[in-house]
């Protein structure tokens, strides 16, 4: 049986103590509401206990954005895993395009950071994606392939992660992919999961983010490999995230 999809908002560095009524807002509504999809926010570090506290009881998971590698230590600026878990995250994005390029993470170092991640108890979510100009050279796939490849562990186990595929281009853009384009990717991904994973590479949900919004989410998450969105921009008001949560 497919997990039920996943529909987790990234805030990225978006969002102050006055911000927590839209995650209130998003609480209620899918508290209220009978949607299929289990939700998450993922704030910035700053707000996970405060966005835990304000959720606690609600049916809304919260999520880091980033961890360390690392479990302590000299790592001035870095929050570890257990931090993040301690302070109330179930999740944790890892290996965000914007963590790749502006923070030049390797596969390698995306891959440390899901050990951690899991020894502190928290699901990974590990993102991969092609360039524009990777799109254009006719190499999205091999790129995804060898991100994925590289950024998961084999060492994992039977611990629970999720990948999101998230073409660097489409990202806050307004632009996505074709439907047929993004199920290419989702079939490749599928693919080198089972590869890696045997049956359980079969229940990884396999997200779609990059410009998700309420106008196209319908069409994305019907898509048989989609199983849920990550969402930037359209995750950070209730009016803008409710709409994508119901479509799954
Ligand atoms: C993201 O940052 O993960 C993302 C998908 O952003 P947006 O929805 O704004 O494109």
């Amino acid at each position: 049986m497919s997990p039920r999809p996943l529909i987790a908002g990234n805030w990225k560095m978006n969002g102050l103590g006055l911000d927590l009524d839209e995650a209130r807002a998003i609480g209620a509504a899918v508290e209220q509401g009978t949607f299929g999809a289990r939700v998450a926010l993922c704030p910035p570090a700053t707000l996970v206990d405060r966005m835990a506290q304000t959720l606690m009881g609600l049916p809304v998971s919260v999520g880091g954005q980033d961890c360390s590698p690392k479990a302590a230590g000299a790592y001035t600026g870095d929050v570890s895993a257990a931090m993040l878990a301690e302070a109330g995250a179930r999740l944790v994005i890892l290996g965000h395009s914007e963590r790749r390029a502006g923070h030049g993470e390797t596969d390698a170092l995306v891959a440390a950071k899901v050990l951690a991640a899991i020894s502190a108890g928290l699901e990974p979510i590990v993102c991969v994606g092609e360039s524009l100009e990777q799109r254009q050279a006719g190499e999205a796939l091999s790129v995804v392939a060898s991100q994925l490849a590289g950024s998961i562990p084999s060492s994992i186990g039977d611990a629970a992660f999720a990948v999101a595929y998230e073409p660097v281009w489409a990202i806050g853009t307004g632009l996505t992919p074709s439907l047929a384009e993004i199920e290419a990717v989702h079939i490749a991904l599928r693919s080198g999961l089972v590869q890696a994973f045997g049956d359980a590479g079969q229940r990884v949900p396999i997200l779609y983010g990059g410009s998700v919004k309420a106008a196209n989410a319908a069409e994305i998450l019907a898509i048989p490999e989609v199983g849920g969105a990550l969402v930037g921009g359209a995750a950070l008001k209730a009016s803008d995230f409710m709409p994508i949560i119901a479509a799954a």
